[in-house]
């Protein structure tokens, strides 16, 4: 195992109670350990003892501004959404919130909506759900392939969309494919609401625009015109794994068949989501064909910046993230023509 990854073989920063937001500090040595032993007079090792997270309180508000006040009143406090990668986190001690302010019984932060030239989908919404949303399968192909890569379906019926985001994890699926989309991001905090545009919003690994008193409330995504279409496309080792490296493509296509609007970001190889500018800048205005998306995506691979670790070498992972740019763009400019 690479010494940097924890055993579910993920990146993970070393958390502390001070660092309420998700900036939790440095990469961290892994808990290297045997998980099982059993010491001589039957008490529990100390190996085994530190699988268990340190005393917490819980709350469990039902409101948003319920859940506001207690983060305000407890700048130690953390969210918990999913818990599909907080727990493991304080499983580990890589983090010790001394209060975790539970969302899950706020049931108004759970939809899927489309209106006034927006999808708006709630923060605690499932990745089952959007998994299983007619809607997002019809008019949101590069949602619908992100969300159905994201884990496996015991991980997706737990974790939320808004977790994934504010969670920055550079390996989630979720940030590139808000930022190819021109997602908006709703923070709610006690001033009230105020909106970030996805490609602004992850700071570092762990690390976003969030406030300590903030919640993430809601994502919106603008509402495909005609013409539009787009793919994630993602390399994993296997089933359920993060990404090696993964695309996020949104497209939209003028009358005559150019490209219009172009999203591009990658996923896993660099410390944050990397939006692939100039790849997007040099598709705009021009024809789809061949010739034109590989030049795009030798532009896509310039902007990664991957480093060699246990999922392969930084000229692998480059390699990679050309080949998926023009099979995620032929993709998404497939659906774009046909929808
Ligand atoms: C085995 C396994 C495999 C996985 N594979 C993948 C994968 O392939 N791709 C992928 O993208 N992810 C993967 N994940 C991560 C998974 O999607 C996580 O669940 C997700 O990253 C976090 O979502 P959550 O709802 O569980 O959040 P939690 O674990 O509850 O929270 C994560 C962090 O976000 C904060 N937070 C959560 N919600 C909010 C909010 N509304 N406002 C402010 N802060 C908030 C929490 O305080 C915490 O710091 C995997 C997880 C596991 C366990």
């Amino acid at each position: 195992m690479d010494k940097t990854e924890l055993p579910w073989n993920n990146p993970v920063v070393e958390a502390n109670a001070s660092a309420p937001a998700a900036r939790l500090g440095q990469y961290a040595q892994p808990p290297l350990r045997n998980f099982g032993s059993i010491d001589p007079y039957n008490r529990i090792s100390r190996e085994a003892k530190d699988m268990i997270p340190p005393p917490f309180e819980y709350q469990a508000p039902t409101s948003v501004s319920e859940a506001l006040a207690l983060l305000g009143k407890n700048p130690e406090a953390k969210v918990l959404a999913g818990g599909q990668s907080l727990i493991p986190l304080m499983r580990f001690r890589l983090a010790s919130p001394a209060m975790l302010v539970d969302l899950n019984r706020i049931g108004d932060l759970a939809y899927i909506k489309e209106g006034e030239g927006w999808l708006r989908i709630g923060a605690m919404t499932r990745e089952s759900d959007l998994d299983q949303s007619d809607l997002i399968a019809k008019k949101y192909p590069l949602l619908a392939d992100t969300t159905h890569v994201v884990a496996d379906p015991l991980v997706r019926n737990l974790s939320t969309l808004g977790g994934n985001l504010a969670h920055a994890d550079p390996a989630n699926d979720h940030p590139a494919t808000m930022i190819a989309y021109r997602a908006q991001i709703v923070a709610t905090g006690p001033k009230g609401e105020r909106t970030i545009p996805a490609s602004e919003f992850f700071k570092g690994p762990f690390e976003t625009a969030l406030a300590p008193n903030e919640l993430l409330t809601e994502i919106r995504i603008p509402a495909p015109g005609k013409g539009s279409g787009g793919a994630y496309v993602k390399m994993e080792r296997k089933v359920g794994d993060f990404a090696t490296a993964a695309v996020a493509v949104q497209v939209s296509l003028a009358k005559d068949g150019t490209l219009e609007r172009v999203g591009i970001a990658l996923t896993n190889v660099g410390l944050v989501p990397i939006q692939a500018s100039a790849a997007e800048k040099a598709l705009t205005g021009k024809k789809p064909d061949d010739a034109v998306l590989r030049q795009a995506a030798d532009l896509a691979a310039k902007a990664a910046k991957p480093e060699s670790d246990a999922r392969g070498s930084e000229e692998y992972k480059r390699a990679l993230v050309k080949t998926l740019t023009v099979r995620a763009l032929r993709k998404a400019v497939a659906r774009a023509q046909g929808g």
